[in-house]
């Protein structure tokens, strides 16, 4: 096998997001419609073929690996995954294993994940409002996530926390959020809306541009920029007052396709070169055509070369349709 994967325009894949599962216990609003169609449960891959799909890009030189989802923690036996990955991390041919939750079942979940050597996770909260959160995630509770939190750090484990900016929503509370989480040592990464997926209603009126964020932020704090790089599309500032780090995250503003390390896998095998294209290589069907990973290496290598160059997402009032029509959740955000 090759050891590195190198795409059309010179970039190096080095990162995979995994997207584990597309359900979810929430329905976050920017996210997914009340009522999901999911993919087929009889279409998904097994945790033994997640398994073997993310060695095989370990073995072509991924360093970094995600996971996410919909919401990684409720597929069923996840930690059986998290296990078989972590010994990856042991023989050194994977720098990281790491994952994105909404923190619903993080207290159940959070020593284990420290146990198999995972790190530092992102958790999603985009308001500190208890009322607020259930308005934004439908059906969440923020105590519940918020205990989550605890017991993660109490497992020794960093938090970033990731929020999605807001228009009139959580707009005003994101001064008061970034003060909350650099007083628990958290990154704090802000995200614009994407429009991934038809949700039950008009995206323009959430989308809220960071430079219009930072702004705001510029008003009341000293944000210096720096170098810090986690391996993603966040661009981040330090905050002289508090001494923490925040993160910005802007393909609307600012395309950052050019940095592009990462491609992204779904639950049932198909892998997104971008999360803004609609091009995608199906990985099952080679996976299962043998037990040798020869034939699945050569369809990761033939989709790496149609990586495409970049995303072309716009949001406006005359763009009625979303960019791109799967939702978030089944590429994994
Ligand atoms: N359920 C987990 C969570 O919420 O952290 C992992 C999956 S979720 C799809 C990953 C991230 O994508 C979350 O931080 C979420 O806020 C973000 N997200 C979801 N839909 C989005 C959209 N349309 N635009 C921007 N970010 C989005
Ligand atoms: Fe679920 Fe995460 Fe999407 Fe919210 S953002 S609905 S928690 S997958």
């Amino acid at each position: 096998m090759s050891a590195s994967l190198i795409d059309p325009f010179g970039r190096s894949v080095s990162y995979l997001r995994v997207s584990v599962t597309d359900r979810c216990d929430f329905r976050c609003v920017y996210c997914m419609a009340e009522n999901m169609t999911f993919l087929p449960r009889q279409d998904l891959l097994t945790l033994e073929e997640l398994d073997r799909v993310c060695s095989a890009f370990i073995a072509k030189g991924v360093r970094k690996l995600r996971l996410t989802g919909g919401e990684p923690l409720v597929r069923k036996g996840v930690m059986t995954l998290v296990e078989s990955l972590s010994r990856h991390l042991k023989t050194g041919a994977l720098e990281e294993l790491t994952l994105t939750t909404n923190g619903s079942q993080l207290a159940k979940y959070a020593k284990e994940l420290a146990h198999h050597g995972v790190k530092r996770i992102n958790v999603s909260v985009d308001t500190l409002d208890a009322v607020k959160f259930r308005k934004i995630t439908r059906w969440g509770e923020l105590s519940k996530v918020l205990d989550g939190i605890k017991a993660a750090q109490d497992a020794g484990l960093h938090i970033k926390i990731n929020a999605v900016a807001l228009k009139g929503v959580n707009e005003h509370e994101i001064p008061a959020m970034m003060q909350w989480c650099h007083s628990q040592k958290a990154d704090l990464t802000l995200i614009e809306t994407m429009p991934l997926g038809d949700i039950d209603g008009d995206r323009t009126d959430q989308y809220l541009p960071l430079s219009t964020v930072r702004a705001q932020l510029e008003g009341q704090f000293t944000l210096e920029d720096i170098a810090y790089k986690t391996g993603g599309p966040a661009r981040y500032v330090r905050v002289k007052e508090t001494g923490g780090r925040i993160g910005f995250i802007t393909p609307l503003t600012h395309n950052f396709c050019e940095s592009c390390n990462r491609v992204r896998l779904t639950c049932t095998g198909t892998l997104y070169m971008c999360l803004g294209q609609e091009d995608a290589a199906d990985l099952r069907k080679p996976l299962r055509a043998s037990e040798s990973d020869e034939v699945l290496s050569r369809a990761i290598d033939e989709a790496i070369s149609r990586k495409p160059k970049g995303h072309d997402f716009i949001i406006d009032r005359t763009q009625l349709k979303p960019a791109v029509a799967r939702h978030m959740s089944v590429t994994g955000g």
